[in-house]
This record gives C-alpha cells, sequence and structure tokens, in this order.
C-alpha cells in the first residue's frame, strides 16, 4: 500500500516479549483490541447480602452491572429501572450509516439481556432523591436503595442547533449517525444519494464531551471512500467544521488525522460551531468564540449534536456542582474508583460519568468489572480495591477495508492491548474485528460473560 504511515514511536517502546506472543494472537481474542475480548469471565463465591441495588438505566453499562451482580451477590434485591425494551448496539451504527451493514443488525431485545431474579422497572427515573437514597419514577414510584448505579448514559441536545429536526434526517441531504438506528439507515440513504453526483458536503463536531468521539471522524473518512468509490470525488468538497481547536482530543490521533486528512483535501474550519441549519435551503450557519457568524450551503451535512447528561441526573444532587463537568451536569464520580464523590453508596458507569475520557462501550468493558467488585468491596465493608484507568477505544475507519485501532487511557497514552497492530496504521483486521468481532464481544459484556 502506497503512502502508509510510519509505525508509531509509541510502539517501539513495548515490551518484545509481549509483543511477540501478541503476534501469534488468533482471530478471537482480536476483540480484545478495543477492550471487547471474549475470555469469560472467572467464576467467584457470590458474596451473601440482603441489600438493595437499584441500577439506572438498561444500556450496555446498565444490564452489563446487573448481570455482574447478579451473579457475584446471593440475595441482593437488584431492580434495574428503564422503560427501553430495545437494546440498540450503537456501535454498529457507523457500519450502517455507511452502506456497511442492514439495519437489522443492531437492534436486541432488553428482556433477554436482563437476567432472571433482577426486577425490571420498565419506567424511567424521574428524580434521583440522593440524600433519602431513594429515586422517583416517572410514573410516580419511590424505590429506596442501599445502593445505586446510575448508568443512564446521555442525552443529545439536538434542539441546541436552532432549525435542526431529527425527524428529517435522510431527507435533503441532512443527516447524522448518532441518534437511532433508523438516523443511521437514512443517513445512509442520503449518502448513497449524494455519492452519486458529489457536491458539497459539511462535517461537524460540537465542544462537549461526546460519545464515541470517533464517529464524526469515521463518517468523515468513509464520506471521502464512498466518493471515491462511485467516481465523483473530484466533483465533491467535503470539509470538516470543529466547535472546538483540534478534532480529537488525544494529541497523536488528532495530528495523524489531520494529516491525512490534508492528503484526501478535507480541510479543517477550528473554532467553528455549528448552530443552525436551514433545512429546505440546505444552509448551514456556523458561529465562532465570539459570536461571528457564517453561513455554509450544502448537498450534504452531518450534524453531531452537542451532548450532556439526561434532565434526571443533571437536575440531581448527584451531578458536578464545580469544575468543568458542571455544565454538562455530568455524574460526580472519582474517576479511578468511579464512586460518587460526594454519596458513597453511588456508584457510575459509561456514558453519564464525568470524567475526562472514556464515552465507548470500549471503556463500559473495562470499567464494569471494577465498578461491581468496588461495590462489593463496599458491600463487605471495606474500601474500593479497583481503579480504572479511562481505557477508551474505538476503532477508526479510515476507508472500506481499514480501520485503526485506537486505545487510549486519562493520560493520552496509547494503549495497543494488541501491540502486533500499529494503532497509526491502516489495519484490515481492525476492519474486520469491527465488522465480525465486536458486536459478539460486546453482547458477552452485556450479559456479564466477560
Ligand atoms: C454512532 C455511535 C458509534 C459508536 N461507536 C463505538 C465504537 O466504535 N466503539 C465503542 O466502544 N463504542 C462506540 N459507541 C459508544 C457506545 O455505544 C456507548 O458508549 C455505550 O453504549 C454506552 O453505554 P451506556 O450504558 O452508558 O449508555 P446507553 O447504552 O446509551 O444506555 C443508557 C440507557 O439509560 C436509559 N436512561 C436514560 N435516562 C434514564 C432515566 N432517567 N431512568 C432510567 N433509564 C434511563 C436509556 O433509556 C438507555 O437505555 C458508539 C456510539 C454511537 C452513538
Amino acid at each position: 500500500m502506497k503512502d502508509q504511515p510510519k509505525r508509531s514511536p509509541e510502539l517501539a517502546e513495548i515490551d518484545p516479549e509481549r509483543r511477540r506472543l501478541l503476534l501469534g494472537a488468533s482471530a478471537l481474542p482480536l476483540a480484545a483490541g478495543a477492550g471487547l475480548s471474549l475470555a469469560p469471565a472467572r467464576a467467584k463465591a457470590a458474596l451473601k447480602t440482603s441489600a438493595r441495588i437499584v441500577i439506572a438505566g438498561s444500556g450496555l453499562a446498565g444490564v452489563a452491572a446487573a448481570n455482574r451482580l447478579a451473579r457475584e451477590l446471593d440475595g441482593a434485591r437488584i431492580t434495574i429501572v428503564d422503560r427501553k425494551e430495545i437494546h440498540n448496539y450503537q456501535p454498529g451504527y457507523t457500519l450502517v450509516a455507511t452502506g456497511v451493514w442492514p439495519v437489522e443488525k443492531v437492534s436486541d431485545r432488553n428482556v433477554d439481556l436482563i437476567p432472571p431474579g433482577v426486577e425490571w422497572v420498565r419506567e424511567m427515573v424521574a428524580e434521583f432523591d440522593a440524600e433519602k437514597n431513594a429515586v422517583v419514577t416517572d410514573g410516580g414510584r419511590r424505590i429506596e436503595y442501599d445502593y445505586l448505579v446510575v448508568a443512564t448514559g446521555l442525552h443529545m441536545d439536538f434542539g441546541l442547533i436552532e432549525g435542526m429536526d431529527v425527524a428529517a434526517i435522510g431527507r435533503n441531504g441532512l443527516t447524522s449517525v448518532y441518534p437511532s438506528p433508523q438516523a443511521a439507515q437514512a443517513t445512509w440513504q442520503a449518502m448513497d444519494t449524494f455519492r452519486q453526483k458529489g457536491g458539497k458536503a459539511l462535517m461537524t463536531l460540537p465542544s462537549t464531551p461526546l460519545k464515541c468521539a470517533g464517529a464524526p471522524l469515521k463518517m468523515t473518512f468513509m464520506l471521502v471512500d464512498r466518493l471515491r468509490q462511485a467516481g465523483t470525488r473530484d466533483q465533491s468538497q467535503v470539509s470538516f467544521h470543529s466547535a472546538l481547536d483540534n478534532i480529537f482530543s488525544v494529541p497523536r490521533i488528532n495530528q495523524e488525522v489531520l494529516e491525512r486528512w490534508k492528503k484526501l483535501d478535507v480541510p479543517v474550519h477550528f473554532l467553528s460551531k455549528l448552530v443552525a441549519v436551514d433545512i429546505g435551503a440546505r444552509r448551514a450557519t456556523f458561529a465562532s468564540p465570539e459570536g461571528e457568524r457564517t453561513q455554509h450551503d450544502y448537498d450534504f451535512i452531518h450534524v453531531v449534536p452537542p451532548m450532556r447528561a439526561p434532565d434526571s441526573v443533571k437536575n440531581s444532587p448527584l451531578s458536578w456542582k464545580e469544575g468543568p463537568f458542571t455544565a454538562g451536569g455530568w455524574l460526580e464520580v472519582d474517576k479511578e474508583t468511579l464512586r460518587h464523590r460526594r454519596f458513597p453508596n453511588v456508584f457510575g458507569i459509561g456514558d453519564i460519568n464525568g470524567t475526562g475520557k472514556g464515552k465507548t462501550a470500549a471503556t463500559v468493558k473495562k470499567s464494569t468489572p471494577l465498578v461491581v467488585q468496588n461495590l462489593i468491596d463496599v458491600i463487605a465493608g471495606r474500601e474500593p480495591s479497583q481503579r480504572f484507568d479511562g481505557y477508551t477505544s474505538c476503532p477508526l475507519l479510515v476507508r472500506e477495508g481499514a480501520a485503526l485501532l485506537i486505545e487510549f487511557d486519562y493520560e493520552n497514552r496509547l494503549v495497543p492491548s494488541l501491540p502486533a497492530i500499529d494503532p497509526l496504521q491502516d489495519s484490515y483486521f481492525a476492519w474486520v474485528m469491527k465488522i465480525r468481532l465486536l458486536k459478539p464481544a460486546y453482547m458477552a459484556v452485556a450479559k456479564g460473560r466477560v
């Protein structure tokens, strides 16, 4: 392959013995590369307890915690609260939105993931009454607990973009991979239509923390590739507007992607925030931090919404009250133990956590066993024994048949779990892993098996 980037210097520091062992790895443990190894969890003796545990949210973090707690505790009363019946495999959305997967592959039933013996309350938590150790549902039910796990995920604030209408995604060149499987499917239909003739495409990035911050970058790489395949790249301009002064928080990845986009002729406008979209006129408005507005016409736009905590958490005693996570209302947890900093019987897992990194399924995979063990420690009267390093990962699709397997921690260090795969080099294995291995690995995490 031409123009292959050189092997990253970070990898040169990896112990040669570890590299040799990993070079012999088979396809199955490849999923470990995205923090989604399929190795089964070791059986432990269950701790006897009559503790009442409430889990708010039945996404990946909620069901993974429920399955582990149900197995590792004997006698606990576990209740999971969430109205959602369909469990969506969100990491598959980028595959649906770029024409790689059919939409049917990303939806499963929550009833198949919630373990027997765990009570499922099909309502939403409307209020966290943390001082009184209770949650109140939107149906008016008050559920008291001894321990609480907050796993509500996050809220996508499309409403902050004037004129934006999620129901209109797929028409008039309006797209977004984020909100749902249906939006991802409609995004692919719009991308497929756009690539027939080409034209002007605008890709966007907000300033808030994001779930899978690699997704806006994947969408850009894959759009360029789909245009190239259709023979319309030369008739097209693809540009990227970031509300920040970067496009990715990890400096080494940021630099790598910017270099690649330079070669692919994707100009980047920094500090340019999408604030309004006129869907009928196909015109987007961007604002600088000083409030200066510019308008751009488009044929295709990819909208990435600002993200924050759901209102129930944001407006509760559990959210950060000072510091950088306050505006988004994120859950105030200690970044290492993932235990609440003011309510010691509360823990957080997944996208809701107000920590510097970690809004990916791979983060949930790595952190759930640690949180569950820390919770068990607390139930047993001990201090939490486990520490989370901020592990975050996402296979960054760069074209059909190639991805970068990027993994990093709180300190922005690249932490490849399979050093045989250079995170800065196009990898066919990373692509195969993304399209074949990660969904089964995700389901194993959801069932608490790994
Ligand atoms: C487009 C896209 C691409 C992605 N790509 C990747 C990838 O390549 N790799 C990767 O590792 N990760 C990826 N992710 C991220 C990953 O899917 C999420 O980080 C993960 O699903 C988070 O799990 P969670 O349980 O915290 O939140 P979710 O899975 O979102 O679940 C939250 C649950 O909480 C419920 N809830 C909300 N409010 C309340 C309330 N008040 N009361 C009760 N329940 C409530 C919701 O109904 C929902 O069921 C991607 C995500 C998207 C959207």
